[in-house]
């Protein structure tokens, strides 16, 4: 078999040693019994499941529709949520580790089902119970898609300018606006929205709904065509004068900044998840490719860079795990703490994938090998979930408040 067309991904067991392969037991010892367990089923059902259609979802654009069906039914779909609503009561941790493990063999399966995850946390932090019942258990199970909207088209990384209006009604309120670059947006059939109900309160007057995806004036776009995540869609939200039910109110009008940022947290340590993953599977493609080429004798230049890629790998690795072993924790890692790790791990996904494409020269370029997919893959991890631009400008706003404080 000649380089090109060295599949790393097609034979399970291949696939489930070359990553063993790699585990650090430096950041092993970090893990408990249950987490390692987690690790160890979800890196079985990616490499029967998710990696084989990995590079197919990517060529021809497909919904991971099969893939994050599979992780469900293996009970992956609920890690951190109670067990009444189908989750599995995971730690953080747990969840960190089995998204890293789907990131390293399919990063837009993992896109899909962390947002499974994040239209479905808010409901478990802000709903009333009947909203929960109703709602969670079908994310979970991926038997309906979630999606959760809050950017728009003049607001994302400022939430303060959002647009899309909740006029009160004699039962509830009609929703006006439209939301852009949503998660599974074409699709879903739960959406988590977040509107004003007083544009001149900024973020005390954003308010967020439970809308129902089959609902009268909720217009799904098409998914707009990507430089990566091809497996997973992305689209745009219209609302035409939705008439939303009291009964659909999530948390109290006026506390949607509190769902977001309580939501963050979570949402943060999937994409910190990804990148670790991503960056994973590329330095995992490097060594097979450069084993391939030169049969274990490498040149001392790839194994020098090498040495730095594994170091930057483990570091970042033991990051992600810490700042979710405080989210485990009362009362859990400050915005700082998530935004450090966010950009950390996510700069680190598409430097690694940048690098591996280098060590690699020609071999880098060539789809067949993967290592294009993951850079691709890892540039929107730096994007959404808050630009790494603004998560380093709340990292350099706590340090130089604490600094102040501490003076
Ligand atoms: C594939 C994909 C999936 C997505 N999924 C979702 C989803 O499911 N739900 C959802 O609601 N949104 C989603 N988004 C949107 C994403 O979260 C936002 O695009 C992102 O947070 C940036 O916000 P913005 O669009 O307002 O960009 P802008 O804020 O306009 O960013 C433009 C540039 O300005 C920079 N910038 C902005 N503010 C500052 C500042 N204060 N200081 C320094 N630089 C700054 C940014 O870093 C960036 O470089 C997704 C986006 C993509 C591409």
């Amino acid at each position: 078999m000649t380089v090109e067309t060295l599949d790393l991904d097609v034979d399970p067991a291949t696939y489930v040693a070359i990553h063993d392969r790699l585990d650090e037991p430096t950041a092993d010892l970090a893990l408990d019994e249950r987490e390692r367990e987690v690790r160890a089923v979800t890196r079985a059902v990616v490499a029967h499941e998710v990696a084989p259609r990995a590079a197919a979802l990517d060529e021809t654009g497909t919904f991971a529709h099969e893939s994050v069906q599979a992780l469900a039914r293996a009970g992956l779909g609920g890690l951190i949520f109670p067990t009444h609503l189908g989750g599995t009561n995971d730690s953080n941790v747990a969840y960190a580790v089995a998204l890293e493990e789907v990131a390293a063999g399919c990063a837009a399966t993992s896109l899909v089902l962390m947002t499974q995850m994040h239209a479905a946390y808010p409901i478990l932090l802000a709903g009333t119970s009947e909203q929960q019942q109703r709602h969670v258990p079908g994310l979970l199970d991926v038997t309906r898609y979630g999606s959760l909207a809050i950017t728009e088209p003049g607001a994302g990384s400022d939430v303060s300018g959002l647009a899309t209006t909740a006029t009160p009604t004699a039962d509830g309120w009609r929703l006006s606006g439209q939301k852009t670059f949503i998660t599974s947006g074409d699709r879903a059939d739960v959406i988590i929205c977040f509107a004003t109900t007083d544009r001149t309160r900024g973020r005390d007057g954003v308010t967020a709904f439970i809308l129902e995806g089959d609902w009268r004036g909720v217009v799904h776009g098409q998914p707009f065509v990507k430089l990566g995540m091809h497996g997973s869609t992305t689209a745009e939200l219209f609302l035409d004068g939705v008439e939303v039910p009291r009964s659909h109110l999530l948390g109290d009008e006026g506390q949607g900044w509190r769902v977001v940022m309580g939501s963050v947290v979570k949402s943060r340590i999937s994409a910190a998840a990804q990148g670790v993953g991503l960056a994973r599977a590329a330095y995992a493609r490097t060594l097979a490719v450069l084993d391939r080429l030169h049969d274990g004798r490498w040149p001392a230049e790839a194994a020098f860079a090498l040495a730095g890629l594994r170091s930057r790998i483990l570091q970042a690795r033991l990051l992600l795990h810490a700042t979710a072993r405080l989210a485990d924790a009362d009362p859990g890692p400050s915005a700082g703490q998530v935004a450090l790790m966010k950009q950390a791990c996510t700069d680190l996904g598409f430097e690694v994938a940048v690098e591996a494409a280098r060590i690699l020269g020609p071999y880098g370029d060539l789809a067949a090998l993967g290592v294009e997919r993951c850079l691709r893959d890892a540039k929107v991890t730096q994007i959404y979930d808050g630009t790494n631009e603004v998560q380093r400008l709340l990292v350099g706003r706590e340090t130089t408040r604490s600094w102040k404080d501490q003076a």
